[in-house]
């Protein structure tokens, strides 16, 4: 009989474009998919962590559906793979390559053990277009500039994505945990209710999104992307990073798309690259998420964690746009890209504190929260990172929402009343997904603005001239 190999489902909750699967059915072997909650599931955000739960138990529903199966297991990987190979008799273990410090110690730890063993552990390709290594600038470094990494890689050959292969079941099943008792969502408390219409959850669902992305929004993706009430981007970013689709599939979907002559096309494939840019950065400086990318800002006096942030944290600041922004936040777990920009440069400029306090509330706030994205949008903004915007680059937050939001659309959405184009609330929502320890309600009066925006802006600029002379 041939054995059955072990397929260690992690960022890659899909069954098409998967190249373990591929591979497991030339060659005929059963496979086994298993699910870890390890520590680093552990430690994840509440709402990453409990859209990740959401996943699970589509990608579960999709496996069943084909005679499948995912096997839940709790504990340390290295010792939970050994279990399930002494009881189901694998002598293989698969899985598709993070890029993350964190998962990188992790997933060399597990295959020095499994080789050890004498058990096959092989890596994949799959989470990104190209691998961090294929990608090295002349000089044999990492590319710290986004714009000539893209043109090194935008006329590269990316894998077609594959179809769903024939997926061969074990005669036995191990015994899986019941994914009730994990309780993933349980940090979410009341936002989980709020949050989980704005969900767009699994593999299929995440196929007919870049669908209709493709057929109703690319024409117009380059001239109103950064109009947060028009929403004319993909979305995708929620699946991509549980792996429900691939990169790859919206590399050559924007190929299709250009082929047909459709335009703003590469603006879109620029995007997708950006994502690569982050993933290599982190990558070839594992401390991204941690430390300013650039050294000269390792003493720069940002502030800790302190009120201003806090009524940042709350969409309290009395600035419309980034109040606004924060309670999309809050309410659907995501937030409009460009906003993103605004209320991490109002943090980390105008209120000057810590990027690391965005970055973390972002990583526990998102639910398309994504290790090298999140740091390298952080690091951009506060002006330390790579190939960021400089400091002295200072969003007027009135300015930007009246150029991206004349007609407050998305500001009254989101802060006064009025329903969204599925009748949904979400001014009113908010106060149904916060702490009832933030005791907040909707009639609040709005705050007066925690800063004047120019002052803030003078106030940001010089201590930048201080911390650089
Ligand atoms: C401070 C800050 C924090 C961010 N945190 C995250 C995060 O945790 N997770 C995340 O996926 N994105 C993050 N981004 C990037 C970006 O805001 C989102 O990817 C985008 O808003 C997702 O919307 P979309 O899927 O409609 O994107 P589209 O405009 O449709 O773009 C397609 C895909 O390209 C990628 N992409 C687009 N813009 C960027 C970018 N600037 N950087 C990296 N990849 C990009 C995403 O995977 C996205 O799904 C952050 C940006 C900033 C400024």
């Amino acid at each position: 009989m041939t054995r059955p190999i072990l397929w260690w489902v992690r960022r890659d909750m899909r069954l098409r474009d998967n190249d373990i699967l591929t591979r497991a059915a030339e060659t005929g072997h059963p496979v086994i998919p298993v699910f870890i909650r390890d520590g680093i599931v552990d430690v994840t955000g509440a709402a990453p962590k409990w859209r990740w739960g959401l996943g699970l138990q589509a990608f579960e529903q999709t496996l069943r559906a084909r005679g499948s199966r995912l096997i839940l297991r709790s504990g340390e990987p290295l010792s939970v793979l050994r279990n399930l190979i002494a009881t189901t008799g694998a002598d293989a273990v698969h899985w598709h390559r993070l890029y993350d410090p964190d998962s990188i110690t992790r997933d060399v730890a597990v295959k020095a053990g499994l080789k050890d063993d004498g058990c096959i552990a092989e890596s994949h390709a799959g989470h990104i277009l190209f691998e961090p290594w294929t990608v090295p600038t002349k000089t044999g470094g990492f590319y710290k500039v986004y714009t000539p990494m893209w043109r090194t890689v935008q006329y590269r050959d990316v894998p077609v994505p594959c179809s769903v292969p024939g997926l061969r079941s074990p005669e036995v099943w191990p015994e899986s945990e019941l994914f009730d008792d994990w309780a993933l969502g349980a940090a979410m408390r009341r936002g989980a209710g709020v949050v989980e219409p704005y969900t767009c959850v699994g593999e299929d669902a995440a196929l007919d999104r870049l669908d209709r992305f493709l057929e109703e929004n690319i024409g117009r993706y380059q001239n109103k992307r950064d109009y947060p009430g028009v929403g004319a981007g993909s979305r995708l970013s929620e699946n991509l990073t549980y792996g429900e689709i691939s990169s790859r599939r919206l590399w050559h979907g924007g190929k299709r798309a250009a082929e047909q002559g459709l335009p703003g096309t590469e603006t879109f494939i620029k995007q997708i690259v950006w994502r690569e840019f982050a993933y290599h950065l982190m990558y070839h400086q594992p401390g991204l998420a941690s430390e300013p990318f650039r050294q000269e800002w390792a003493n720069f006096p940002w502030r800790s964690d302190n009120a201003d942030a806090d009524a940042w944290r709350r969409g309290m600041t009395g600035c419309d746009i980034v109040d606004a922004a924060m309670r999309e936040l809050y309410v659907t777990g995501t937030m409009h890209n460009r906003c993103r920009m605004l209320v991490g440069s109002y943090l980390t400029k105008h209120l000057l504190s810590h990027w690391r306090i965005g970055l973390n509330w972002f990583a526990d706030t998102l639910i398309d929260w994504d290790p090298a994205a999140n740091a390298m949008g952080w690091q951009w903004i506060a002006g330390c990172g790579p190939d960021a915007s400089p400091y002295f680059r200072i969003f007027n937050p009135d300015t930007q929402a009246e150029k991206f939001d004349g007609e407050a659309i998305y500001r009254d959405l989101y802060l006064r009343c009025g329903e969204d184009d599925l009748g949904r609330t979400p001014a009113t929502d908010f106060y149904e997904a916060i702490p009832r320890s933030w005791n907040m309600s909707a009639q609040d009066a709005r705050p007066t603005p925690l800063v004047d925006l120019k002052e803030g802006r003078a106030r940001a600029l010089a201590v930048y001239s201080t911390a650089r002379n």
